[in-house]
């Protein structure tokens, strides 16, 4: 399944002020890779020195493409964000476990923090067809208005959609995992028949990880930890289980059960 390729820049887009949409040719992960996979992107030739991982945003089979959502923070990130249409890029990939799907019957609700959509946009292009509109919700976080993605794309999706900002320049004034939180409690359903899926920062994990211990959700987190060789051979990317085990969020993640990881 995983392979060493090099492929193709197709197109390149800024969506936002430093977060840009790559197309990538690829057919291999194209038909391979499932949601919560990701791939494994060399930078350079030189420096740095180490791969850097983006979640698999969307694939199209049909035309053999694939498309990652990359945000610009560090040298990694700002070097790929200027690959141009033609250039080579060589990646690992598809890697890593995906996103169980969800058992029929449920409520799916997905809760996303910024780049979170990442995996989660390509996550519900799967759900589409399993489970009716009515039945899923997008929980759709941003620290401000200029920095909410996908907003009107997820409208365009007729799942339910829920928005939150930090500062309340869109939709409700909030943390999404508050919002989150009292969006469920006050439904008083069955919190049995929820089927939760969530990427985003570190510290909202935290907090879904906690909600979903405290509440016994199902619920599943794709962690993004920092990461060196990405294939499970350095154990740099490890989760602490409640087991009190380590598991390597590259290999053995980077989906975790939300009830069965400590996140520091
Ligand atoms: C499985 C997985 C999937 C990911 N998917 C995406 C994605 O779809 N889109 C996206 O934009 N990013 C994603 N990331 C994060 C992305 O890999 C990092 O932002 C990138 O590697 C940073 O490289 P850099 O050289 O630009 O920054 P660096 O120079 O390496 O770091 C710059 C700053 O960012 C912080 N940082 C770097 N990596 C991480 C990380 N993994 N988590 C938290 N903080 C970090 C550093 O501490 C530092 O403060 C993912 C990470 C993982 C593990």
């Amino acid at each position: 399944m995983l392979a060493q390729l090099s492929c193709t820049v197709l197109s390149r887009k800024e969506l936002l002020d430093h977060i840009f949409k790559l197309t990538l040719s690829s057919s291999h992960i194209s038909r391979k890779a499932k949601p919560g996979n990701f791939v494994h992107l060399k930078v350079n030739s030189d420096a740095p020195l180490l791969r850097r991982p983006f979640s698999i945003h969307s694939v199209d089979r049909a035309r053999n493409r694939f498309e990652i959502l990359l945000k610009v923070v560090g040298k990694g990130s700002a070097v790929l964000s200027q690959k141009s249409p033609g250039e080579t890029l060589d990646l690992l990939g598809p890697i890593g476990n995906s996103f169980s799907l969800p058992p029929r019957g449920r409520e799916v609700i997905l809760v996303a923090g910024g780049m979170g959509i990442a995996p989660l946009w390509f996550l519900l292009t799967r759900l589409a067809g399993r489970f009716s509109p009515e039945d899923m919700t997008v929980f759709m976080g941003a620290k401000s208005k200029t920095e909410l993605l996908y907003a009107d794309k997820l409208k365009g999706t007729q799942a339910k959609l829920i928005v939150a900002t930090d500062d309340g320049s869109a939709g409700r004034k909030g943390l999404i995992t508050e919002v989150f939180l009292k969006e469920i409690k006050k439904r008083g359903r069955d919190l049995k028949k929820l089927a939760v899926c969530s990427c985003g920062p570190h510290k909202m994990l935290k907090s879904m990880s906690e909600i979903a211990k405290s509440l016994d959700l199902w619920c599943q987190i794709s962690l993004e930890t920092h990461m060196a060789c990405g294939v499970g051979a350095c154990w740099g990317c490890v989760v602490k289980g409640n087991d009190g085990t380590y598991k390597r969020v590259c290999v053995d993640g980077p989906v975790f059960d939300a009830r069965e990881v400590v996140l520091e």
